[in-house]
């Protein structure tokens, strides 16, 4: 058996190297390597390939977040809720732009953002809503956009691990992740399902208006040559990610695909077992569909319900089988985020998903042999 990676980014890089490797030595005979044809090719593309008007190339996912909040205008003293069991990143940029992150609980089930405590959350002071679609599927985006409407709110989508997913809308209308809000931001880190090989990161809109704000934010604040007229950063994705992104984008959803056959066979073989509860997939295609395109499983995520998953954790490494514990502690306890305002029995989710989630490994390159020996290892070990 091959030696079992949670990514196997080496294994993706041989099927496709030598079409990455003329994309990327062509970069080095043209030397242009900031804002050069690449880069303008590739936004044309994921333009394209997620139905919205503008995307805006940056430096990496944290920034492309950062870029979207500056771009909208909040202002130190805003609030902007986001979900309490997320990446840190996503609650950092609130932080670092002086605006009031509030964490809110989310759902057993799908992991992402509780509509209700989300509702009880807004107060005037609120601005905005940062949806994170965990793992790879999109959170319950019908609710949320009628609450910002309701609420005259932004919806910022942090899509750092959805690209490629769809959200089936109780409108009839099926969009890609990220496309759906007043702004999405994605990531291109080497592991995200849409991966350069090195820091790359995007944020879309369909306004007009924000996609030229945000364009001279990501350089500096300028308009016009060494004009600079609001207070910018420097973010930007160069030329040699540009080349990687344009080979991989065309098969992303051959690359999703792989995943979604991956957990479809994980949660075959976990089917039926006491203490082992799969990922579900329901937001917005609830009865629907059981594994299908909503999902683009970022991660497979297990919740062991016995009180064994560190005991799991151990025996896996024993057996040389990676794993992953997203997130071992929620935000709303990180010492960077403490507010006086949580109150611990808000977070009655987040405090138990903690204690219980494990993700298996999860890439385009696993086999049947690989599957099969780490279904077994997980069920042997939960029920001995
Ligand atoms: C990876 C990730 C980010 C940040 O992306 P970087 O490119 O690493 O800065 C933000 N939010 C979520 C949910 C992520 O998983």
């Amino acid at each position: 058996m091959k030696k079992i990676q949670m990514v196997d980014l080496s294994g993706q890089y041989q099927e496709i190297k030598n079409q990455i490797n003329s994309s990327i030595t062509q970069i080095l005979e043209t030397s242009a390597f900031i804002n050069g044809p690449e880069v303008h090719a590739f936004q044309k593309e994921l333009e394209g390939y997620l139905g919205v008007k503008h995307v805006i190339p940056c430096a990496n996912g944290t920034d492309a977040l950062q870029i979207a909040m500056m771009g909208l205008g909040l202002e130190p003293g805003d609030e902007v809720i986001t979900a309490d069991f997320t990446f840190a990143a996503t609650v950092e940029v609130i932080a670092l732009l002086q605006l009031t992150p509030v964490l809110v609980d989310v759902y057993p089930d799908t992991f992402n953002i509780n509509i209700e405590a989300l509702e009880n959350a807004i107060t005037p002071k609120t601005k905005a809503i940062v949806p994170v679609h965990l793992f790879g599927q999109c959170a319950n985006m019908d609710a949320i956009l009628a609450l910002a409407e309701k609420h005259d709110l932004f919806v910022i989508e942090d899509n750092a691990q959805a690209i490629g997913a769809k959200y089936r809308s109780k409108n009839g209308e099926t969009y890609m992740a990220g496309s759906m809000g007043h702004v999405g931001a994605t990531s291109f880190f080497p592991s995200k399902n849409l991966g350069c090989y090195g820091d790359g990161g995007a944020i879309f809109t369909n306004d007009d208006q924000l996609a030229h704000t945000l364009r001279g934010i990501v350089n500096h604040g300028m308009y016009e040559r060494y004009h600079h007229d609001v207070v910018g950063v420097n973010s930007r994705l160069d030329s040699i990610q540009a080349a990687v992104l344009r080979v991989k984008l065309p098969k992303l959803d051959g690359y999703c695909e792989a995943r979604r056959n991956t957990a479809r066979a994980y949660s075959k073989a976990f089917e039926g077992q006491e203490h082992i509860v799969a990922p579900k997939t329901i937001n917005g295609c609830e009865g629907i569909c059981d594994v299908c395109d909503c999902h683009v499983f970022h991660q497979y995520t297990l919740k062991i319900t016995n009180g064994k998953r560190d005991e799991l954790a151990q025996y896996l490494a024993k057996k040389e089988i990676p794993f992953g514990i997203y997130y071992p502690i929620p935000l709303h306890k990180q010492k960077a985020y403490l507010d006086e305002r949580y109150k611990e029995e808000d977070f009655p989710v987040t405090n138990q998903l903690v204690k219980e989630v494990i993700s298996l490994p999860m890439h385009t390159e696993l086999d049947d042999e690989q599957i099969n020996y780490i279904t077994a290892m997980v069920i042997g070990f939960v029920n001995r």
